[in-house]
């Protein structure tokens, strides 16, 4: 199967993920789950939470106010949108934009492990404490899990099942949302993905 029919497959299966706590929301406010979306050789992956309002409207990852912090970001490194993959653990929206829950995490995030094995990115970049507590358990850097506050900017290497990788914990575009002045520190945290720019 082509990377393409392996990616359509894993947007049939959630389009019809009925066990999901979250698909009757989804169904009822006539919303879409948000897979992902981007170049599928992608050397870098950014992973957020789950999709916001916006996303679950039009079914695109970060296409909102953090999509708009994120592009703002990408720019500052000189790394195109279209060069990289988003995705989010979440694939649904969370009523209210609230944290995703442990099921909610539990029930989506085999779908993320099959696009981490298609796509084969050799660095996954994580937005927010939700995604990088995900990814480092993942890869078996549970130990080595630190507040968000401390890890940001951080790179940690990691054994994927197709090579070495490396996984990087940034703080989610939101909090430039909530207080632009966080936007320098973010910027300074992102300069360490040009190391991996092709
Ligand atoms: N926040 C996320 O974590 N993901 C999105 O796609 C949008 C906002």
């Amino acid at each position: 199967m082509s990377k393409s029919d392996e990616l359509k497959k894993i947007k049939d299966e959630v389009l019809n993920l009925k066990k999901s706590p979250l698909y009757n929301e989804r169904v009822k406010n006539k919303m879409f789950p948000v897979i992902g979306e981007g170049n599928q050789d992608a050397v870098i992956m950014f992973i957020g939470e789950a999709p916001g309002r916006n996303e679950a409207k039009t079914g695109k990852p970060f296409c909102g106010a953090a999509g708009k912090v994120l592009d703002q970001l990408l720019e500052h490194i000189n790394i195109p949108r279209k060069s990289v993959y988003i995705t989010n653990i979440v694939k649904d929206r969370p009523p209210r934009n609230r944290d995703p829950l442990p099921d909610e995490i539990e029930c989506y995030g085999p779908f993320l492990d099959r696009q981490i094995e298609i796509i084969k990115p050799r660095v996954i970049a994580t937005l927010g404490r939700y995604a990088m507590n995900y990814i480092m358990k993942k890869f078996d850097l549970e130990l080595e899990i630190e507040p968000i506050g401390k890890a940001h900017g951080k790179a940690y290497e990691a054994e994927a099942s197709y090579g070495s990788i490396n996984i990087i914990a940034l703080y989610h575009p939101c909090v430039a949302v909530y207080n632009p002045n966080n936007i320098d520190n973010l910027k300074k945290d992102f300069e360490i993905l040009k190391k991996y720019k092709m």
